[in-house]
């Protein structure tokens, strides 16, 4: 695997001859600095510069909105832990007290250097704002994002992990994030204690929305309780405050262990509000469920509910190797491939809900509009696959040939097998 860093910008002219398109149809794509410039078959014909995608697959690169740079990496710095949410913060919390700069910058920047390479070029971190860490984190974070801004793009959410009401100071810490770097308001309502806190946070989590004129990106009832039910509060605000459309909501677990009447109506709530679901199987498989026997939940949100009802439903890696999840590397194709089992994605046309759900659906939440996608005018944000089709690829779990990042090669593998 090679990774490399984009230079210069000049509007060169390449090609991407004879792959096969997002909608199925066989053609080339003509990249004219960092854009898209024309989609069709023999419009990369005339080029200098080109690769033969040989039939493979061409996709927009993926987009990671939801990952927790500031932590990745860090489980061996950890004590051992029960393996809960609870265990999880815990753990993290005793380390972040000895959170330095440098430390968080060299694994953040690792974890983004590993999504390029597995073909995604967007990624949208949490980082923790409180009273324990102060701005360290989001420092650590931002360095590396700015290391990275030649393969990637990072956008970076103020979340105040330790809750605000619970943790006094960290208010004032998230407003601050947000003149430091952190473009997207996160929030984690149902971590404050009683209905009251938890509509004061998404309150002030709004407040503060409102003043940077930014997007809502919140940590939503990641729990195995039924009666934890934030998410109706989070519908209310947004449209109380006309945020429709900037609003995401991550994790959700508890509405599926609460009743039927109440998930209809959140869920209905949710696409009236034009809110982003982001479900992150991976991590939850692994975290909820710990205290059950025989039949133990899994923590998936409802996924196939949602996404019948028209509700918009992403898929984020959320953890890489630390206190809450051991495994994972930036991968989305194996995010989609986890959480299509998880959700019960089976059928072709499943099967490409998912890929959405790491392409199209973040593009959304993101609100990049023409400006993502294998089309002319798009930024040339691309991956190109051995394998000829998604059912394929998703199945083969073989990394990208080629990622490109605003139209340049940013990430090349090369894959030999043999059987002997
Ligand atoms: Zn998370």
């Amino acid at each position: 695997m090679t990774l490399r860093r984009v230079g210069d910008t000049r509007a060169v002219r390449t090609a991407i001859r004879d792959a096969t398109l997002p909608d199925g149809s066989r053609g080339d794509v003509l990249i004219e600095g960092e854009q898209v410039l024309a989609v069709g078959p023999g419009v990369g014909s005339r080029v200098e510069h080109g690769l033969d995608g040989a039939g493979g697959l061409l996709l927009p690169a993926y987009i990671d909105t939801h990952v927790h740079l500031d932590k990745v990496l860090i489980r061996d710095q950890l004590v051992e832990h029960d393996g809960t949410l609870q265990g999880a913060i815990g753990a993290i919390h005793a380390a972040k007290h000895d959170y330095d700069v440098d430390d968080v910058r060299r694994r953040a920047r690792a974890v983004i250097e590993s999504s390029v390479l597995t073909g995604t070029t967007r990624l949208r971190s949490h980082v923790d704002v409180d009273t324990v860490g102060g701005l360290v984190p989001l420092e650590g974070v931002v360095a590396a994002a700015s290391d990275c801004a030649g393969i990637a793009e990072v956008q970076v959410i103020a979340f105040p992990q330790e809750g605000i009401l619970r943790d006094p100071g960290a208010a004032a810490l998230m407003a601050a994030a947000m003149e430091k770097g952190a473009t997207v308001v996160g929030g984690m309502p149902h971590w404050e204690d009683g209905e009251a806190d938890q509509r004061e946070h998404i309150r002030l989590c709004f407040e503060l929305a409102t003043r940077f004129d930014a997007d809502v990106d919140m940590h939503v009832d990641e729990s195995d309780d039924g009666s934890v039910r934030t998410l109706a509060m989070v519908v209310e605000e947004t449209e109380r405050r006309g945020w429709q459309g900037r609003v995401t909501v991550g994790h959700v677990c508890s509405l599926s262990a609460a009743d039927d009447d109440y998930a209809d109506t959140v869920i209905a709530g949710c696409r009236r509000a034009g809110i982003t679901v982001v479900s992150n199987p991976v991590t939850n498989l692994v975290i909820q469920g710990r205290a059950d026997r025989g039949l133990v939940r899994r923590g998936t949100t409802r996924v196939r509910e949602l996404m019948a009802a028209g509700v918009p439903v992403a898929f984020g890696q959320d953890c890489v190797k630390d206190g809450f999840y051991p495994f994972g590397r930036g991968d989305m194709l194996e995010v989609a491939l986890v959480s299509a089992h998880a959700a019960h994605l089976a059928t072709v046309e499943e099967q490409h809900l998912a890929l959405a759900a790491v392409t199209t659906v973040p593009a959304t939440a993101w609100r990049l509009g023409p400006t993502y996608g294998v089309t002319a005018g798009a930024r040339a944000d691309l991956q190109l696959y051995a394998a000829t089709s998604w059912p394929e690829v998703l199945r083969r779990q073989d990394p990208p040939r080629q990622v490109w990042f605003r139209g340049r090669p940013v990430a090349r593998t090369t894959v030999t097998r043999e059987l002997l």
